[in-house]
């Protein structure tokens, strides 16, 4: 199989394209409902599996899909901590999916649910710069199937279930809008993998178009956006993405999601000293998260090998928190799992990979020390 014709994943499929492909192999339609059945409800792995289809079906069914796409590389961590995924690709390439045991901070979430941060782009184009995930630019997409499939290798491996999904793995998910939204509808679905909408979180540096277009996505699904900068000047200095979209273009779109949504925004904040952790753009901060009742999740940032940024000490964090507090906005300082492990948010991909010596790595392997201990 080559890259030019990627199998086709029949876990990025909906029924009525299964049945599409089942009516030209001339198979009845309710062996399409069968194959549903075993495919998502039964996550069976493999077409021998699926006993009460003829073996004739199984067959031809094998020469149009294939059930996984990728495998399971190399697990870091341990069950009861936060674990990083390394997974490859059909094609050889490589992206990382991270599952937090427990996390009450992150989105109002329950003490005993399992939050799967997923990937949705081998690299990213976004160019962050304090991002790892950007660090050796963008390679491809990924498919409707390799996004629903994170979630099915993860809960296997694991042996329990995922009910907590946050697109904030590596990649833009919303510059990858039509994979990523059908993969949403699947992961969703009765039929599918039937985890709630509101249990969804898609995060995104501020595509403000496609922001619009996802206000018009009928699930209810929750928007997360990296802002890390309360004013254009500070925010086109680390995030490129602003001098495409700035900060009035994406809060119109805000303005627009709050219009047409009821699911409430987050506003992702890095605290980076020096950078964007002054008292004045926590102000300019309060004020823009009141004015599209946005909560705040405050992130210290976490190293990046090679890239020169700091974390700002603890009582500057804290400053900057009751800033937001006292101004009356819902605000919490994410203490991160997996920092130690490299499986924290922007710390995805470079690491491990380069330890496997699976690509070299793109930036002076020059360790920065940071002032506050992680
Ligand atoms: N591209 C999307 C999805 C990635 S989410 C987005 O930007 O939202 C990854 C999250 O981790 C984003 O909020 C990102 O800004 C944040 N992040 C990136 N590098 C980080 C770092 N070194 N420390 C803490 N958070 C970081």
């Amino acid at each position: 199989m080559t890259s030019s014709h990627p199998p086709l994943g029949i876990l990025g499929m909906k029924p009525e394209e299964i049945a599409a492909v089942f009516a030209e192999l001339g198979q009845p339609a309710f062996r399409a409902k069968q194959l549903v059945e075993w495919v998502f409800s039964r996550r069976a792995a493999s077409f021998d599996d699926m006993t009460n289809l003829p073996k004739t079906t199984r067959e031809a069914l094998a020469t149009r899909f294939v059930t996984r796409t990728m495998q399971i590389a190399k697990v870091t961590g341990s069950a009861d901590t936060t674990r990083k995924f390394l997974l490859k690709l059909h094609d050889g390439r490589y992206v990382e999916t991270v599952l937090i045991p427990a996390n009450p901070a992150l989105y109002g979430g329950k003490s005993d649910r399992r939050t799967l941060c997923v990937s949705s782009q081998v690299g990213c184009a976004y160019d962050c710069k304090f991002c790892a995930s950007g660090l050796a630019g963008f390679t491809r997409n990924l498919t409707a199937a390799e996004i629903v499939e994170q979630i099915v290798q993860v809960e296997a491996h694991a042996g329990e279930r995922v009910d907590n999904l946050v697109f904030m793995g590596m990649g833009e998910p919303l510059a990858n809008y039509s994979n990523v939204t059908k993969a949403i509808e699947i992961l969703n679905a009765e039929w599918g993998i039937g985890i709630g909408a509101r249990h969804m979180t898609v995060s995104t540096s501020g595509l403000a178009p496609q922001i619009k277009k996802l206000a018009d996505f009928p699930l209810q699904i929750r928007l997360a956006i990296s802002l890390h900068g309360a004013t254009d000047e500070v925010r086109e200095k680390i995030m490129p993405v602003n001098r495409k979209h700035n900060l009035v273009e994406l809060f119109e779109a805000l303005e627009y999601w709050n219009a047409h949504r009821k699911q409430f925004l987050t506003f992702e904040f890095i605290l980076i000293e020096n950078i964007n952790d002054s008292l004045d753009q926590a102000r300019v901060l309060a004020k823009r998260a009141r004015d599209v009742n946005a909560k705040v999740n405050l992130i210290p940032y976490n190293t990046v090998e090679g890239l020169p940024w700091a974390r700002p000490s603890e009582a500057r964090q804290d400053a900057f928190l009751a800033v937001l507090s006292n101004a009356g906005v819902t605000a919490t300082l994410r203490r991160e799992k997996g920092h130690d492990i490299a499986a924290a948010c922007g710390q995805l991909r470079l690491k491990q990979e380069t330890e496997l010596g699976i690509i070299e790595s793109p930036v002076p392997s020059r360790r920065i020390t940071i002032g506050a201990g992680a």
